[in-house]
């Protein structure tokens, strides 16, 4: 099981940094970090800075996560990192299931569920990752894949407390092209109702310092994560000035 580390009211603020940031850029954009109350901010910097920034940045309000981890516990997958590692290097989260290691390896949802469980067997909390290609959007399957995707990537039981689900449209990750409110307002009353009652759902693709208001202003949204806009303090100060903000609002 994972150990409960966020806190129920918080707004989340979640930042992937991909395959970016050398330890000196990582320290220097964590320490311009402004961490503010009723903001659970979640860092997913590359493994090898885990170790040396949640040692000298961790604290409440602030967390680090692991970008993704194996399903095994250990054994002979050259290049991979298990969920224990993650845990001992000092994270506390994981992301699980991105739409990048879907893609570009090739992860299932049954996988994805997989290193959910490894993730909490090894304490961290998994933020589980779904979202729809355009194709599937204009096709009309959204509510299908989405549907799917949350019953096989979600293990079988859990409940609200232990995993975070982030809603990010494929279509909308990296490419500036934003999900309408509509759209996500929307789509995240549909995952909320495939969901057990109380479940965090993040949305993320393409937020940046002028939508985060908006987006986090949303019904069903609690919390955001953040590729590009991650990067650097300034815009993602702004993200966490606009989740304080909907805290005290919602
Ligand atoms: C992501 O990588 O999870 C993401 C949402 O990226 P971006 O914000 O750059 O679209």
């Amino acid at each position: 099981m994972g150990e409960a580390v966020l806190h129920p009211h918080s707004m989340i603020v979640a930042g992937n940094w991909k395959m970016n940031g050398t330890l000196r850029q990582g320290r220097d954009l964590v320490a311009a970090l402004e961490l503010l109350s009723e903001v659970q901010v979640i860092l997913c910097p590359p493994a090898t800075l885990l170790a040396d920034l949640s040692r000298e940045f961790s604290r409440n309000n602030l967390l680090f996560a692991g970008q993704d981890c194996h399903a095994e516990l250990q054994g002979a997958y050259t290049g991979e990192l298990s969920a224990e590692m993650l845990a001992e290097a000092g994270a506390k989260s994981v992301l699980v299931g991105h739409s990048e290691r879907r893609q570009y390896y090739r992860e299932s949802s049954k996988m994805v569920a997989e290193k959910a469980r490894a993730a909490a067997r090894a304490g961290l909390m998994p933020i589980i990752c779904i979202g729809e290609t355009l194709a599937e959007r204009e096709t009309g399957q959204t509510e299908k894949i989405i549907a799917d995707q949350i019953s096989e990537s979600v293990p079988e039981g859990w409940q609200a407390q232990e995993f975070v689900l982030a809603y990010e449209p494929v279509w909308a990750i990296g490419t500036g092209k934003v999900a309408s409110p509509e759209i996500i307002e929307q789509t995240h009353r549909y995952i909320t109702s495939r969901l057990p009652a109380g479940s965090k759902v993040l949305y993320g693709g393409s937020v940046n310092a002028e939508n985060a208001a908006t987006i986090l202003g949303l019904p069903y949204v609690d919390g955001v994560l953040v590729g590009g806009a991650s990067l650097k303090a300034e815009s993602f100060n702004a993200i966490i000035r606009a989740a304080h903000k909907q805290s005290e609002k919602k």
